[in-house]
Order: C-alpha cells, then sequence, then structure tokens
C-alpha cells in the first residue's frame, strides 16, 4: 500500500491547482469528488437503488442522475438525506480504498476536500493543507462559478473554518493569488513524501 497524503482545503482554496502541479511529476491522484460521481454512473448498483427510491424524476433524459432534482429532495427531508448518505457512504469508502491500494508509486495524493468534516484524516498518513484567505476564496469561488456571494458564504460557513483546518495540517501550501512560487514549493514537498514513504516501506 502506497504513502497516503491527504490533500484538503475549502472551497475555492486552489485543490485542484495544487493536485495537477503533483500530477505533472508523476504522482498518483485519488479524487473523492470523481469518486463520488463515479458510484452514481448510469446502471451503477447505487444509482439503480436512487431511482426506486425516489422515481423516474430523479434521472435525466439521457439516463444519468439529476443531481439538481436529488439535492432538492434531500435538502428539505433529513430522512431521505440520511437514506441517501446510508446507501453512497460505504461505496465511496470502498472504493476509496480500492484506487488507493492500486496506487502503484512510492505515495498517493487522495484529494479530498471534506477530510476534516467527515473526521477521516486517520485514514491519511500526512495531511496537506491549501490555504488561502478567506477573502481569495471568495472572490475564486464567484469568478469561477458566476455565483453569488450569499450563496459562497452559505457553503463557507458549513465547511471547517481555516484555524480548524489548519490545526490538522501536517504540512501547508499556500496558494496566494498571483504567486508563483506553487511549483517550487510542490516539488519541495514531492521530494519529502518520497522520503516518508520510503521510510514507512
Ligand atoms: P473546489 O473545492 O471549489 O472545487 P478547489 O480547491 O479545487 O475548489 P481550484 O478549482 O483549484 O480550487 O481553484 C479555484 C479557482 O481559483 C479556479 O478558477 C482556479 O483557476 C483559480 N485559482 C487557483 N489558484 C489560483 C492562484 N494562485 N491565483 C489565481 N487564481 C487561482
Amino acid at each position: 500500500m502506497s504513502y497516503i497524503v491527504a490533500l484538503t482545503g475549502g472551497i475555492g482554496s486552489g485543490k485542484t491547482t495544487v493536485a495537477n502541479e503533483f500530477a505533472k511529476l508523476g504522482v498518483p491522484l485519488v479524487d473523492a469528488d470523481v469518486i463520488a460521481r463515479q458510484v452514481v454512473e448510469p446502471n451503477t448498483p447505487a444509482l439503480i437503488s436512487i431511482q426506486q427510491h425516489f422515481g423516474q424524476d430523479v434521472l435525466n433524459h439521457d439516463g444519468t442522475l439529476n443531481r439538481g432534482f436529488l439535492r432538492t429532495v434531500v435538502f428539505s427531508e433529513p430522512k431521505e438525506k440520511a437514506w441517501l448518505n446510508a446507501l453512497l457512504h460505504p461505496l465511496i469508502q470502498q472504493e476509496t480504498q480500492t484506487q488507493l491500494q492500486q496506487a502503484n508509486y512510492p505515495y498517493v495524493l487522495w484529494v479530498i476536500p471534506l477530510l476534516i468534516e467527515n473526521k477521516i484524516s486517520h485514514l491519511a498518513d500526512r495531511v496537506l493543507v491549501v490555504d488561502v484567505t478567506r477573502e481569495e476564496q471568495i472572490e475564486r469561488t464567484i469568478r469561477r462559478d458566476d455565483t453569488s456571494l450569499e450563496h459562497v458564504i452559505n457553503i463557507l460557513n458549513a465547511q471547517a473554518s481555516r484555524e480548524e483546518r489548519l490545526s490538522y495540517a501536517d504540512d501547508i501550501i499556500t496558494n496566494h493569488t498571483d504567486d508563483t512560487e506553487l511549483p517550487n514549493r510542490v516539488a519541495e514537498l514531492h521530494k519529502q513524501y518520497l522520503a516518508l514513504a520510503a521510510q514507512k516501506e
């Protein structure tokens, strides 16, 4: 099993941007957002259960999951949210373990936005936090998603605070706007992780 480095950070902090820098160095990525989509792809057992539970309206015409419909239902019905979580969480966990175990490299970067919120940091050997200011998170997310300030603030307030997230960090990577140091910092961490992975073997 490869050494596991969890990469986390709040909305719009730059997790994807940082993960891409590691990928350029050949580091395999396991992405929690990708897995959350994979387990409900058309014809998966989970999507069939969701359709049986919520009815045909939960599917788009092309057979994919209608996320907007599902979000509205679970937002207004805590029982339905609990049902959905009970179905999906074990599948996501299982798929995550499978992908982490398949990584054929000294270490693997597990990109996991809700590492702290979901209390699963013990599953990683090392925690790397992408840190930016709240103002930068807000500005980038509004620009990227063309969304409202209120919407971004609601999400920020539902996530762990900057201070709480940093309290879990073994390493911190700052990703301030227009900082040109990111590739160098990633290269430095990469060396460190290869050394830590070699120690674990
Ligand atoms: P989310 O959790 O919301 O998916 P994320 O943490 O993966 O976000 P990114 O998608 O990497 O964050 O970055 C958010 C936005 O900010 C993107 O549009 C990205 O291009 C931009 N961005 C990332 N890093 C920087 C930077 N250093 N300077 C300016 N813009 C940046």
